[in-house]
């Protein structure tokens, strides 16, 4: 089935709303076993929109449309289609009666402006829309069958919920394929030796498309496998996903919805643990990501902001001495760091991250971008020495993932030991 999106409205053409809807649709779509061919943007123009129709109307099974179905002038959606259906706009009665029943609801006049939103091209199906005004509706032009539904993201997912996807379920013949997908995060990899460990696995797995994607700090392989049944799209995605994980090893942080935050604290809440943090450069990044995640109280009572030197002797317990001789960004002071904080608060383990984000600074012993990593825990101290390229704001994120990874891996080796 070929299916394609027209997305209406000026706002979409001059960045000034970016089009979230699509890729919600996309995604809801794919697990249907469908995918979108061709998205097509135009803005609040009548003949735009009308043409937009009448070219998609020959090529596809089925058209998605949004925006434009509101009640003031820009809102032509509905004349445009009338337009390009070759029929008149005429006024759709239960509309007519569920906008009376809001507005009345609402107390608020029910202007004719208002009434505009009931004027559907005549033979359209109108569904009702419960979280909106503007009503969903259904045109066939020519072999191609278009939906209609408002742009508000509210209302757009709920009317394609509810009457969208439906009816392309309906629609689909039978057998006629399913997607599984799957998204693998790897951290600490880039994203050329992530494409040149898994190049040769899409040989082996015909039916799976292998996708690349970064995402700063993380490069995250995109999985998409194409079956006759959900089952055996399923079966095609666990043996490719088999494949990838062991070549990618401990790379792999997580998948789909996990961030690299979240599966530290779920292995820390999981042991019994506890985190604190000292952060030099990233000045509480580290702290933020692991409070981001809901339940992190469990597993991380705090930490310290220790962006000078006075505070990292203060906080750290860092000896002023140790400072003055390796300086502030160094193995020494991120391993003393790490030790002070962990002592001072008790936790079983403790991250410190001490480096120099830029743009400007640096020492004769360490450059813009160098990154002292520490982690300390019940069974020693590990710590990592990082050169990041890049602006602050790309050192500092990159630092942050490094960090909260290097516990990651620390954590990950004993559970194996276990
Ligand atoms: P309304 O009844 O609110 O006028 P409508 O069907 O006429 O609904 P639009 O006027 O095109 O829809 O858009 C309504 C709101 O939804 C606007 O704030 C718009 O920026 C937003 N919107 C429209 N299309 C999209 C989209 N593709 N992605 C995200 N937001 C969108
Ligand atoms: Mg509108």
């Amino acid at each position: 089935m070929r299916i394609e999106v027209l997305c209406t409205g000026d706002e979409l053409l001059t960045g000034v709303v970016p089009d979230t809807n699509s890729p919600w649709f996309m995604a809801r779509l794919l697990r249907l076993g469908e995918r979108v061919s061709r998205t097509t943007v135009v803005g609040d123009d009548r003949a735009a929109i009308r043409d937009a129709l009448g070219e998609i109307a020959e090529r596809a099974d089925v058209v998605l449309v949004s925006g434009g179905l509101g009640p003031t002038a820009d809102d032509v959606t509905a004349e445009a289609a009338a337009e390009a259906a070759g029929v008149a706009l005429v006024e759709d009665v239960a509309t007519v009666a569920r906008l009376r029943e809001r507005y009345a609801r609402r107390q608020l006049p029910l202007s004719p402006n208002v009434l505009r939103q009931a004027r559907v091209p005549a033979g359209a199906e109108v569904g009702a829309n419960d979280v909106g005004a503007a009503p969903f509706f259904a045109l066939t032009l020519g072999r191609c069958r278009a939906l209609f539904v408002p742009g508000v993201p509210a209302e757009y997912r709920h009317l394609v919920e509810t009457q969208v996807l439906p009816r392309i379920e309906r629609w689909r013949a039978p057998g006629s394929g399913a997607f599984s997908f799957r998204i693998l995060k790897t951290i600490g990899l880039p994203e050329a030796r992530l494409d040149e460990q898994v190049a040769p696995l899409s040989g082996r797995h015909p039916g799976v498309t292998f996708g690349f994607r970064v995402v700063p700090p993380e490069s995250h392989l995109e999985l998409l496998a194409r079956g006759t049944t959900p089952e055996d799209a399923a079966a095609k995605l666990a043996a490719a996903e088999k494949d990838a994980r062991a070549v990618l090893g401990e790379c792999v942080f997580g998948a789909d919805e996990d961030t690299l935050a979240h599966v530290v604290v779920s292995m820390l809440g999981a042991r019994g643990e506890t985190l604190t943090v000292a952060e030099s450069c990233t000045g509480g990044l580290v702290a933020a990501a692991l409070t981001d995640v809901a339940g992190a109280s469990q597993v991380f009572p705090g930490g310290a902001i220790t962006y000078g030197a006075a505070l990292k002797t203060a906080f750290a317990d860092v000896p002023a001495e140790l400072i003055a001789a390796k300086g502030e960004v160094s193995a020494e002071v991120a391993r003393s760091m790490a030790e002070g904080i962990r002592a001072r608060t008790g936790t079983t383990w403790a991250i410190a991250v001490t480096g120099y984000a830029g743009p400007g600074g640096g020492d004769p012993r360490e450059p813009v971008g160098a990154v002292h990593l520490a982690v300390a825990g019940p069974t020693g101290m590990w710590h990592e020495r990082h050169h990041f390229i890049g602006d602050r704001e790309r050192v500092r994120r990159f630092a942050t993932g490094a960090a909260l990874d290097l516990l990651r891996r620390r954590l990950h080796e004993r559970e194996g030991e276990r």
